[in-house]
């Protein structure tokens, strides 16, 4: 059996969503938005997938066993002599089971090291702190579930993680039509992510089902007008949670996907509001792009079972840990601009 295991991730946009590139501001926009450097399509890159996740496992965890938790200076009173300096043992002592299995309510919540999870356990770390000292209030702790799936760097011990998370890509993409909202994608989109269920030749616009009544033969996309084709071309739509259906589908040539893209992003106007004044100040308008609401993602996320004993939690436990946490991305959302009116996304299904 391979140690690496591979689940799809697919979510949709329910905010635009904006993750900056942080750099300097070219062409129109003043707070430009991450794309792949080949294509040029926008997309959300895995490293944000990662850290949101990764906050999002911390905040569940926390917050359902946080009162559970034992005192550290309790546990070092109970004769668990090994506890200084070498908590590894104790968690994976029978000890564990009996002080800490039958507190916590969900089985991937029992794993021992979890007995010392804390908030900041997502985040940075802190590089220079040692690990097992107790004492310490910031910085991962270098046990639970989330710093062993995620990784965790310490003065003497770093971990590499089990959890590999991809971009997302854009699957499906928004634009607005006379007949409507349409979503758009391309044959290399559909072939990359397997579901395309049958080949057609790639010429122009296609329609995917030959039931949509239009019977003029263009389409705008945005502010292109383009000649279209009908054709049943079967597509692969059972992950989607019904989101969109079939009639709703616009396969555009894979030359003309990124400029159609790229030309119907949301771009939005924001002030500066000065913080004394409570007035925008001179010269403080700016501009920023996103991925419009509605937008369908695609990516992976990659679990790696490594050789650890009882030291690591197991991959069904890391899977549940995510499938439980995933509805944080509704609330909290991904990338900048959360308190603007950004970033909410629903991740759609659970990974299994
Ligand atoms: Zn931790």
């Amino acid at each position: 059996m391979s140690p690496v295991t591979t689940k799809p991730i697919i979510a949709m946009a329910t905010d635009p969503i904006y993750v900056g590139t942080g750099g300097f501001t070219i062409g129109r926009v003043d707070n430009t938005i991450v794309r792949d450097p080949i294509t040029r399509i926008p997309k959300i890159p895995g490293s944000s997938m990662a850290g949101t996740w990764r906050y999002y496992v911390a905040l569940e965890l926390v917050s359902r066993i946080k009162e559970k938790q034992p005192d550290l200076n309790d546990i070092k009173n109970e004769s668990y002599k090994s506890f200084d300096g070498k908590i590894n043992q104790f968690i994976q002592s029978d000890k564990c089971d009996s002080f800490w299995k039958t507190k916590a309510d969900k089985e991937w919540q029992k794993y021992c090291g979890n007995l010392i999870a804390k908030i900041t356990c997502a985040g940075q770390d802190e590089p220079n702190q040692e690990i097992n000292n107790p004492q310490d209030k910031s910085g991962h702790c270098g046990h639970c579930i989330v710093c062993k799936a995620f990784g965790f760097s310490k003065k003497d011990l770093s971990n590499q993680g089990m959890l590999f998370f991809s971009d997302l890509n854009i699957l499906f993409f928004p634009v607005y039509t006379r007949l409507g909202t349409k979503w758009i994608t391309s044959k290399r989109i559909l072939k990359e992510n397997d579901l395309l269920k049958e080949e057609f030749e790639e010429k122009e616009v296609v329609f995917v089902s030959k039931e949509e009544k239009d019977t003029s033969n263009h389409i705008n996309l945005g502010w292109l007008n383009l000649p279209y084709e009908k054709k049943n071309i079967k597509i692969d739509l059972s992950k989607l949670k019904s989101k969109i259906n079939q009639n709703d589908i616009i396969i555009v040539p894979d030359s003309l996907i990124s400029q159609i893209i790229n030309s119907n992003l949301e771009v939005r106007t924001s002030v500066s509001i000065d913080p004394i004044m409570g007035v925008a100040k001179d010269g403080a308008l700016f501009t920023s792009e996103a991925i419009p609401r509605g937008t369908i993602f695609c990516g992976d996320v990659r679990a790696f079972a490594r050789e650890g004993g009882n030291s690591l939690p197991e991959l069904g436990d890391i899977w549940s840990a995510l499938n439980d946490s995933g509805q944080y991305y509704q609330s909290l959302g991904i990338g900048g601009m959360t308190t603007r009116g950004f970033g909410r996304m629903e991740i759609l299904g659970e990974l299994s």
